[in-house]
């Protein structure tokens, strides 16, 4: 098993993880039902994307 040479000081730790941070997920309205959806997606509740249909969402 690879074992490490050298011990990872916390500052070069801590900087590693500075970029770990998880970044809220950015949501918009659909503009037709109103139901947040995500930015360029179909909108999962009642399937228009653009102003038009596109999936139809069953019962
Ligand atoms: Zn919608």
């Amino acid at each position: 098993m690879a074992v490490p040479k050298q011990r990872t000081a916390k500052s070069r730790r801590d900087r590693r993880r500075s970029h770990d941070a998880l970044k809220a997920k950015s949501l918009v309205q659909c503009s037709n039902c109103g139901e947040k959806r995500l930015p360029h997606h179909v909108c999962p509740n009642c399937g228009h994307y653009k102003g038009r249909e596109v999936v139809v969402i069953e019962e």
